[in-house]
């Protein structure tokens, strides 16, 4: 199905506007072109922050009122729209339609929450040591920010970051995935519908790199906030040195599930499976490794393997699918080379274990489940970013904490047990920034989201969410006693 011939996701200053060259979208279920979109560069990138510049004094100084006013218009535009957008999302992403859904509602409820925490950035007036003085911390947006997002949520990833930015006071730039930028220039004509004043949102779709380079360098940026690879992550941070530019960075993850002795085994399996094969394992904070404690192992293992077996591959506009392609070629290869790694020293699969080949032309791959797995092997130190599930044992409590604690990561982990004294023992031991206990979606507006170690800098959602947008300014005041 063609979307149309050719779309414009260059936004700029309130206009839409074309690029020298384009670049296809496709749908991953189906390899069917839907369409062209524009390729913008450095040139592009540096005249939507001079836009968003010139727009940032007014915005900035609306009462945070207003600035809610807009934002709620906004969340009810985006869920009058909801099934168009879901849509456009799984054409271009692949998911499953219900959780496209799901998505574009958890997308919608980041601008209704920060649509109510606009009216809550509050400031200080701190009791002073000395008579003659009255300190103020008075809190202020930063200024034009620019946003990179990535094609795996292309629109809670969006949102969850012009909610805050936009309810701060910031204006903003912002560039989503090239493998999906529909659903976010989908995302901008919402606010363009609602009014938003012009250069407030500006979108620049095209070379990552030349717009990368052009937000890092210019000093007009005052703030890059980043989802996607540790890898790009670390290669921003590094570029925005040079103007000590701050970031706020959602990065990758490889997040453990510890299936304690005293779960719900049934619990656990469904829990395991929505966990890992959810966006068919593409998710940051997805289940990367099972751990089962040795006395449940065998239960638990045949249950889940047989509940895998019972997922439909397809296309997810389809309601009967399951679980959706791989984003692309290179991602089907990733997890073909883990499996094969993993094989080669000495996992043996359990289930799936291969490229699906039905009827369709996408980028598809059994949802897996590997045992006898071990440290060494890629899927259980790298992000598989996959359908394939490696399952582990251990016989002491604190065995699994230390399995589950990564060198590198600290995303999300998830410990399953009916022990309340037992989950708190493994919440306070793990070193990760988000705990799901009998839980594997955690994510929630109204709550920070965020990693430690390499998984990241700073959060979003929640009161928290909105300060990364917001400059603490400290004024001493001198008064006369
Ligand atoms: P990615 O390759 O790092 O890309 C993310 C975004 O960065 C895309 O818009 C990409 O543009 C852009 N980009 C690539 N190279 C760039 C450069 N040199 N300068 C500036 N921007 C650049 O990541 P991905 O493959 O899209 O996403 C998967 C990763 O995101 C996984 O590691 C996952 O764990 C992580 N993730 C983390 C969270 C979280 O909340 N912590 C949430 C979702 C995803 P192009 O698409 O045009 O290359």
């Amino acid at each position: 199905m063609v979307v149309d011939q050719k779309v414009n996701g260059i936004y700029i200053g309130g206009e839409w506007l074309d690029a020298h060259s384009t670049r296809p979208v496709q749908n991953p279920a189906t390899l069917e072109k839907l369409t062209e979109v524009s390729y913008g560069g450095y040139d592009e990138a540096n005249r939507a922050v001079a836009a968003a510049k010139s727009a940032f004094p007014e915005w900035s100084t609306k009462t945070a009122r207003e600035r809610s006013t807009f934002l709620y218009k906004a969340y009810q535009k985006m869920m009058e729209k909801k099934e168009v957008l879901a849509r456009t999302l799984t054409l271009e992403q692949g998911k499953p339609l219900s959780e496209a859904m799901v998505e574009i509602e958890s997308a919608a409820s980041y601008l209704l929450w920060y649509a109510e925490e606009a009216n809550r950035v509050y400031g200080e007036l701190i009791p002073s040591s000395k008579a003659n003085k009255r300190l103020l911390v008075v809190p202020q947006a930063i200024g034009v920010i620019a946003a990179i997002t990535p094609w795996n949520f292309p629109a809670s990833m969006v949102t969850r970051k012009l909610g805050p930015a936009l309810a701060a006071g910031c204006t903003v730039v912002l560039k989503p995935a090239s493998q999906t930028p529909l659903t976010a220039i989908e995302i901008v004509k919402v606010f363009e519908e609602i009014g938003l004043p012009q250069g407030v949102l500006n979108l620049v779709t095209g070379d990552a790199k030349a717009i990368g380079d052009a937000w890092t360098e210019n000093p007009d940026v005052k703030l890059i906030t980043f989802t996607g690879s540790t890898e790009i992550g670390r290669q921003l941070m590094q570029k925005s040195a040079q103007h000590i530019k701050k970031l706020s960075l959602e990065l990758g993850g490889h997040a453990p599930i510890l299936v304690l002795n005293d779960a719900d085994i049934d619990l656990a399996v469904d829990l395991t499976i929505a966990s890992k094969y959810r966006n068919c394992g593409q998710t940051c904070i997805c289940t990367n490794r099972v751990y089962v404690q040795n006395d449940i192992a065998d239960e638990f293992i045949s249950k889940l393997s047989a509940k895998v077996g019972e997922m439909t591959i397809g296309n997810g506009l389809e309601s009967k699918t399951t679980v959706g392609p791989l984003i692309d070629q290179s991602a089907l290869e990733k997890v073909k080379e883990h499996v094969q790694d993993a094989v080669l020293k000495g996992a043996s699969i359990a289930r799936g274990g291969r490229e699906w080949t039905g009827d369709l032309e996408g980028y598809f791959y059994e949802p897996t489940i590997l045992v006898q797995v071990n440290k060494e092997m890629k899927v259980m130190q790298e992000e598989t970013f996959g359908p394939v599930l490696p399952v582990d044992t251990f016989d002491t409590e604190e065995e699994a904490i230390r399995l589950a604690n990564h060198d590198q990561y600290g995303l999300a982990a998830y410990v399953i047990t009916e022990s309340t004294n037992r989950a708190f023992k493994m919440m306070e031991a793990l070193e990760y920034g988000i705990i799901g206990i009998n839980d594997v979606f955690p994510g929630a507006a109204e709550a920070p989201f965020g990693g430690m170690k390499e998984s990241g800098l700073g959060k979003e959602g929640g009161k928290e969410g909105i300060l990364e947008f917001v400059e603490m300014k400290y004024v001493s005041l001198g008064v006369r006693i």
